[in-house]
């Protein structure tokens, strides 16, 4: 459930016309609810209430200042996997003790940066990685809090591009070998185990991987706690799907509370990584159509949103739903929704049936996650602004970017 619904014919965020918003910020302009945020991170809170836990926003989602201190007023901490991310956070307002920092790539700069920041804890997702934040925490004079992220080789079910936890993804240490690294690392003074983490993918629809995942991980903690390496939490990482057209995920209650059970014998604390559940239907991305052109086999809507605002269709031809701002039924016809970028892959939506003229607006829903931190300055597109809506009010949380700010750090001979 969010709260971008029509009335009378005109989609509102919350208290707001979105004409109205499109009139006023111009377009393309992604508009949040603040509402719908709010809701999505009590679902989840009301899930884990009754057992230890922390809730580690997935920042890559959405990592915009001001949803991020949102998040970390609501209690949340935060899944991070840059330093840049990181520095988000603490400029946010959030707390890195509530940080975790995933990702395969971290480098020795990163890395003490996040110790510096006495950061709750890094998965570590490669055996050279554990020798690395060894003698990174060593120079520092700190003990590093860690976790393996363990590949368990379930099949999330999901796209292959956001598959992480099988055994050929990049992702993670392989699930044979977790036993003998967590030997290691147990043995090493600069080291302390924490907990162990897995994500073994994105948008999932049903709960049977991750419960799948938690008995290997359960398998893991049972052997760790028998050899004496004490284990303080279980990450089940983030990946809950949403729905962008018919799909029926599990809700976040019934998503955790399974795992929840699943766990509930032992007295480690839960860690989730919720990203994309949290913000994707938070958000619209809204496009003014400029041009309609019909050719012999296909209808063009020409809009003024690219794939460098909203990559996810170019990149792994995701399917989200378009709507027109004004509803209307008089003129259906299909069309292809496609951008002013100059490559064949820009386009938002193939096939929709909508009845709309140049000038009027469409809105693309679900668009609160992977769509803004994932835009670039492809064919010299400024940054679009963002609005994050509560009630009546329209709150503008990202400026336009310039056009000599796309430049700004460029150097001529
Ligand atoms: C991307 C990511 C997440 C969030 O995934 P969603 O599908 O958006 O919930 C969580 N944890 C890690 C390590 C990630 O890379």
């Amino acid at each position: 459930m969010d709260f971008f619904n029509y009335k009378e014919n005109e989609l509102y965020a919350e208290d707001m016309s979105v004409a109205k918003l499109a009139e006023e910020f111009g377009t393309p302009l992604y508009i949040y609810s603040k509402a719908t945020l709010e809701r999505h991170m009590k679902a989840f809170f009301d899930a884990l209430s009754g057992h230890e836990h922390l809730i580690c926003y997935a920042v890559k989602a959405n990592s915009n200042l001001a949803i991020l201190n949102l998040m970390a007023k609501m209690g949340s901490g935060f899944d991070v996997v840059s330093e840049g991310e990181l520095r988000r956070v603490i400029a946010a307002g959030g707390d890195p003790k509530k940080v975790i920092f995933s990702g395969v790539g971290k480098t020795r700069s990163e890395i003490a940066f996040a110790l510096e920041q006495d950061i709750l804890c890094l998965n570590i997702e490669s055996e050279s990685e554990v020798d690395v934040i060894s003698e990174v925490a060593g120079s520092l004079g700190k003990v590093a809090k860690v976790a393996l992220r363990v590949n368990p080789n379930v099949d999330a079910k999901t796209h292959p591009s956001i598959s992480t936890g099988l055994k050929n993804n990049k992702f993670g240490i392989a699930f044979d070998r977790a036993f003998e690294v967590y030997k290691k690392i147990a043995s090493d003074k600069n080291l302390k185990v924490s907990g162990i983490d897995c994500h073994i993918g994105s948008q999932m629809t049903s709960g049977a991987p991750i419960l799948e995942a938690t008995d290997r991980i359960l398998d893991l903690y049972n052997r760790l706690t028998d050899e004496g390496i004490c284990i303080d939490h279980i990450d089940i990482g983030g990946g809950l799907g949403v729905t962008y057209s018919d799909e029926t995920p599990p809700s976040p209650y019934e998503y955790i509370s399974a795992v929840t059970a699943k766990l509930a014998h032992t007295n480690v604390a839960i860690y989730v990584e919720p990203g994309r559940a949290m913000v994707a239907n938070a958000g619209i991305l809204v496009t003014q159509v400029l041009y309609k052109k019909f050719t012999e086999n296909k209808n063009f809507a020409i809009v003024d949103a690219g794939m460098n605002d909203l990559i996810r269709p170019a990149l792994y031809n995701s399917w989200m739903n378009i709507i027109e701002v004004h509803k209307r039924r008089d003129d259906v016809k299909t069309y292809d929704v496609v951008g002013p970028v100059c490559e064949s892959d820009d386009f938002l939506g193939h096939d929709r049936k909508l009845c709309i003229e140049e000038g009027e607006l469409l809105a693309v829903r679900g668009a609160g996650a992977y769509g803004a931190s994932m835009s670039s300055n492809y064919n010299s597109r400024p940054l679009i602004k963002e609005v994050l809506i509560a009630g009546d009010k329209a709150h503008v949380i990202r400026e336009r970017q310039s056009i000599e700010q796309m430049w700004m750090n460029e150097k001529m001979i």
